[in-house]
């Protein structure tokens, strides 16, 4: 089990995917389990700050997630919302939606059902070597300056036809930044133990190859 943490857009869904190939292993994204939820909570119409509403609805809600690194889809009930999720609303409410408690409750325990097997599995997200995983038998914390962040999610945006904006992706990192670091439960941090990688200056490509000689040294190595 290899635990990849960090904050946005540190190429850590690339990275992450890129690894679980390269090791064979499964790869789940928990951040789209939170953005799920989240979908789940605007349809109903509800304020993402209500926390107890918010509560009720993660209590209930069906989801299910793909584990192929090369084929992720992502379900809400029956329906395929592997596109929705990743849009402005739903980017925008995640973050209130993840602060709260029984929201974290019940999606780490459906985490921790997920990953469990026998064989390899790449767990990607914020608190995965720190709170989902604490004996995962490798720890990646991946960073990258917020100003390299928002010019690869500005890129990205620009590559998919969406308005070029610098300030305002910064912005919205800066923010997301702000809010998974200071919330108080499962708060995004490094673990002790997790192997800090930065990524500012180097390629997707040299950032998995890095992580692929980093997993087979640290597994071979006695803990
Ligand atoms: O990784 P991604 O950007 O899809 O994550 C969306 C949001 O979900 C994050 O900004 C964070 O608020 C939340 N999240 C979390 N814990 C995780 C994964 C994601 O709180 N393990």
């Amino acid at each position: 089990m290899v635990a990849v943490d960090g904050p946005a857009g540190t190429g850590k869904s690339s990275v992450s995917k890129g690894l679980a190939r390269a090791l064979g292993a499964r790869y789940l994204d928990t951040g789209a389990m939170y953005r799920i939820v989240t979908l789940a909570v605007l349809r109903a119409g509800v304020d993402p700050g209500n926390a107890e509403a918010v509560a009720e609805i993660a209590d209930t809600v069906q989801l299910d997630v793909g584990q192929s690194p090369d084929d992720q889809r992502f379900y809400l009930g029956a329906e395929d919302v592997s596109d929705e999720i990743r849009g402005d609303a739903v980017t925008r409410a995640v973050s209130a939606v993840s602060a709260v408690p029984e929201v974290r409750e019940r999606l780490v325990a459906l985490q921790r059902q997920l990953a469990a097997g026998e064989d390899s599995v790449v767990v990607e997200g914020r608190d995965i070597g720190t709170v989902v995983f604490p004996d995962a038998d490798v720890k990646i914390f991946l960073t990258a300056t917020a100003e390299e962040r928002a010019r690869r999610r500005n890129a990205q945006n620009v590559a998919k036809g969406l308005d070029d904006d610098y300030a305002g992706v910064l912005a919205d990192v800066q923010r997301r930044d702000r809010l998974d670091s200071s919330r108080a439960v499962a708060p995004l941090r490094a673990a002790a133990d997790a192997v800090v990688v930065d990524t500012s200056d180097m390629t997707e490509q040299q950032v998995v190859e890095h992580l692929t000689a980093l997993v087979a040294e640290q597994a071979g190595a006695p803990r």
